[in-house]
Order: C-alpha cells, then structure tokens, then sequence
C-alpha cells in the first residue's frame, strides 16, 4: 500500500462501517438559519438582501457561496452587486466582464428557490471631497459592462436604460459623511428629481440612519435595508439571537423577478435590521397584523368549577407571535392591565398570556399596542390595534380549575 492509497482506503472502510450516505452535502448546515415571517394579504413576503459582494470586487468569497448562504437562510432573492470601479483582487482573479459573478450565482442557483438579480455598485465620492454621488447600486441590469463609463451621470441614465432600479447606498457611511447625518446634497436633489434614484437604503450592516429613513418619506423611494457583506455571512452574523443580516422584505404578488421589480416600484417594502422593523405604516400594519394574534381566554374565573370564586371583569388575552422578532409591546389600550406594568416583550415564535381588567364585563373589546420597535418614520412607532371577542373559541380548553 503506498501513501496515495491510504484516504481511499480509509473512506472505504468508512463507508463499510456506517453505510453509504444518500447524498453528501458540500455544504453542512449548522443550525436552522432560515428567516421566518409570514406572507401579508394579497402578497407574498419575499425575504431580500440587495447588497452583496464577491471576490470580483472587494468580497471574500466566490459568487455560489453567496447562494448557499442565501439559501441556508431561506432568502427568496438577492442581488450580487459587485463594485464597478474597485476590484482589488483583479491581480489574481483577472475578468473582462462585468457580469461574471452574477453568471456564475445565476449558474449556481439552478433548481433552487431563489432569485439572483443582476447588479454592480457604482462607487463614487461625494461632495465635499467630490461633485459625485457616493454609492449607489442599480438593480435587474441587462449588461453591467455599458455602465463602466466616466461620467456618473451618463452611467445613471445607461442604468435607465436598461430598465434598473437604483438604489442611494449607505447615505450616512462615516467614510463619506464623517457626521454620519444623511443629507441631500444639489446633486442628489438632481438625481431625485431626474428619478434616477428610486430607492435608498436606511439600513447598511450594522448603521441605520434616521435622516435616510426621513428622505425615503420625503423623496417617495423604496425603504431597503441590505447587508452590504463582504466576509462569509456567518463570520458577521453567527446565528444566534437577533444574529441575522438586515432585510428588506419585499410585498409582492408571486415569488418572481418581475414581480419583485414591480413590489419596489410601488415602494412595497418594509426593513428587518437587528430586532427592529422598519417601513412606511401602510406595508408595517400588514406585516405587524400577520405576525401577531391575539385571542380571548375569556374573564379570570368565569369557567372556573369552583363556585366560591368571584366572578371578575379581567379579561385573559393571549398574544402568539409567528415572527423571529422580538417584538417590544407597550399598552396603549386604555386598560389597565392586571399581569403587566404595560410594557412587556412578546418573544419570537412564542406566546404571552395578558390580562386586561376592563372594570366591566365587555362582550368586544378593543386592544391597542404601541410597537416600540416598529418605526413607521423617524422616532414614530407602529401601533396595532385588535378587535377581540371577549368569548373565548373553546371555553373548555381554557377552563382554568385552579385554585388562586
Ligand atoms: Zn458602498
Ligand atoms: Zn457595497
């Protein structure tokens, strides 16, 4: 036996010992990584991350990797937006086109349930240092070789030809706006007012810029938050709680490319970034209302076998969450509650059993809760608001014979 021989033998013996495996995976989950929120009505909730790069510009990692980490995390689409004007590895990894990283994803995503965009990320300055506008990444591009050109300008106008969306990236990035303040500059307000920009993000990997999230509503431009990852996905975001990279959730009508395009045309989005959600009240309501039920358990006693118990005016409600947020709940129902001082965390994938002490007997009350991490506009929370029937759907099953 020579020493080539030695790992064939020895994966033999492997093989003999525990049984041939139906398949080998090239590329082990540790752990559930998948995002969970549901669909809202009439639309799907396609989970998205518009922003990431590759090793054809300053990634760490080949273009199919980015798949595999799209599809551990149960992504439905992503974009590949390597820089056009900064591709530091072009030494080692020499390529004539533009397009090869999102050829090779594409390639890689064959009979998978997710959707690559064609993408680049033009990368520019910006004032003061110079009249150019920073970054910004154009989105469901045909060629992104015809946007190598010198004049900002013109490569926003060949974007648009091409049917692109346009995204304004990272407005408050401390290398470029050294006050972290978001801000529309003249050029800017150009560009805006030409519409060749019809998104902007308020989240980038771990900033989030309360002044973008103000242009979003001024300027009417789609609300993003993407993670903008260089690194492996699982060196930034390993897993754990709250560990995932941001999201923009995308309402559209199917699960395709077109209908992801015409979602953002019509601004229907919404952010997941860190354990907060972000978005304009019309898309968060939707979005918050499919996450969370709430159901009567009916008045504290009322089913009760022991006969001695009053019978009393606190309601029992039970808040059941479908989310992987944590959602941050303050009472602004008007109703005292009886188990709560009022603000209380109903847990992702959880439930939290409530009670409101309404002083009389309601057959149909109305319960209201200020979303503290919902933002519908700078420093401007969601509220939610359930009518519920006091009458619990099985009285039985609640019934609670215990004594107080
Ligand atoms: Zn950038
Ligand atoms: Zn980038």
């Amino acid at each position: 036996m020579n020493e080539s021989s030695l790992p064939v033998l020895l994966f033999a013996l492997l093989v003999l010992t525990s049984g041939l495996p139906a398949a080998i995976d090239p590329y082990p989950t540790f752990g559930d990584r998948r995002i969970r929120f549901p669909d809202v009505p009439g639309y799907c909730t396609l989970k998205c991350d518009f922003h990431i790069h590759t090793i054809f510009s300053d990634g760490k990692v080949w273009p199919n990797m980015r798949v595999e980490e799209a599809v551990r995390e149960g992504l439905d689409a992503i974009a590949i937006t390597d820089h056009l004007e900064w591709n530091p590895h072009r030494a080692d990894v020499p390529f004539p086109d533009q397009n090869r990283s999102y050829d090779i994803a594409v390639k890689a995503v064959e009979g998978r349930p997710l959707i690559v965009v064609r993408g680049a990320e033009i990368t520019r300055r910006m004032p003061p240092e110079k009249d150019e506008p920073g970054h910004l990444n154009a989105l469901f591009l045909q060629d992104a070789n015809k946007l190598k050109q010198e004049d900002a300008f013109e490569v926003l106008k060949e974007a648009r030809r091409q049917g692109a969306f346009v995204t304004w990236n990272h407005p408050s990035w401390l290398r470029q706006t050294p006050d972290g303040i978001a801000r529309v500059t003249p050029l800017h307000k150009r560009l805006l007012d030409d519409n060749l920009i019809q998104g902007i993000e308020v989240a980038n990997s771990n900033e989030y810029s309360t002044e973008s999230l103000q242009i979003a509503l001024d300027r009417n431009l789609a609300i993003l938050g993407c993670s903008d990852i260089h690194a492996p996905i699982e060196w930034i975001y390993p897993g754990e709680e709250s560990s995932h990279r941001p999201i923009t959730f995308v309402f559209a009508k199917e699960k395709t490319e077109a209908s992801l395009k015409e979602a953002l045309l019509a601004r229907r989005t919404a952010v997941w970034w860190k354990n907060s959600l972000i978005g304009r009240h019309d898309n968060l309501l939707p979005l918050l209302h499919a996450s969370i039920a709430v159901k009567s358990e009916g008045y504290e006693w009322e089913t009760s076998t022991f006969s001695f118990l009053p019978k009393t005016t606190v309601l029992n409600v039970r808040l059941t969450n479908s989310t992987d947020a944590n959602f941050i709940l303050c009472n602004v129902s008007g109703y005292r509650m009886h188990n709560q001082t009022g603000t209380f965390i109903l847990p992702a994938h959880g439930n939290i059993p409530l009670q409101f002490n309404l002083l009389q007997k309601l057959p149909r009350v109305s319960l209201k809760f200020e979303v503290l991490n919902a933002l519908i506009a700078p420093d401007k929370h969601a509220i939610i608001e359930f009518s519920v029937d006091a009458q619990p759907d099985n009285p039985t099953a609640v019934k609670k014979d215990r004594l107080p």
